[in-house]
């Protein structure tokens, strides 16, 4: 596979993706030398058009963005680059170009709910009451869904189950929110394993 620098002016858009997160951090172009100084180097290289040369996304921040894998699309006019980026990746200081929430999935969504109950201390919410009542509480009632996902498993009752192992992982994200954790610190520990 080649890349097809001719399509669009000798520029390819990129796609930025955290190799340990999968969000996507940001868009960018390459010419054909920023995408060989890219593979050089194992950092990031853009052709700016604002700038009107080569970028190292980096090059003054040192907010790198290390490449772990590269993948060409389809026809060849598009890449995606999966990077660990050494800092924040958005010139604003935030972590992507494009809003987390937006990008990540449901569970993530309900971490966010979860932490801003707890954070803002809302009243007759179920899950600041919990909270409340301290990481021992939470844990028993984590403790407690888990053995109803082990009795609903024996069954053959799968919206019972489903519901169960719902009620788990609401549970478990109070429990790691409590503990003073989030979701991406666990991610961290399973994604290690691997690599
Ligand atoms: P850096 O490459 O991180 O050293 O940043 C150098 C300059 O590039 C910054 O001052 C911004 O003008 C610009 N810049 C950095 N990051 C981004 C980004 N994610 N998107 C667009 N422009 C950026
Ligand atoms: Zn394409
Ligand atoms: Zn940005
Ligand atoms: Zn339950």
């Amino acid at each position: 596979m080649k890349l097809d620098f001719n399509k669009s002016n000798g520029l390819i858009p990129v796609i930025i993706q955290d190799d340990l997160t999968l969000q996507v951090l940001m868009l960018g172009y390459m010419n054909e030398e920023a995408f060989e100084k890219t593979k050089k180097e194992g950092k990031v290289t853009f052709f700016s058009r604002s700038k009107n040369r080569l970028w190292t996304k980096g090059e003054t921040s040192h907010h790198y963005l290390w490449v772990k894998k590269i993948e060409i699309d389809c026809d060849c006019d598009t890449l995606l680059i999966k990077a660990s980026p050494e800092g924040p990746t958005c010139h604003t200081g935030s972590y992507s170009c494009f809003e987390e929430q937006h990008s990540k999935g449901f569970v993530y969504k309900l971490q966010h709910i979860i932490n801003q109950r707890i954070d803002e201390k809302t009243n007759g919410s179920y899950t600041y009451q919990l909270y409340q009542k301290g990481i021992n509480k939470v844990a028993q009632k984590v403790g407690e869904e888990a053995v109803e996902v082990v009795i609903e498993a024996k069954d053959t009752n799968d919206v019972l189950f489903k519901n169960e192992a719902a009620d788990l992982l609401y549970h478990y994200l109070i429990l790691l929110k409590a503990k003073g954790f989030q979701l991406e610190d666990i991610e961290k520990v399973l994604f290690e394993r691997n690599h």
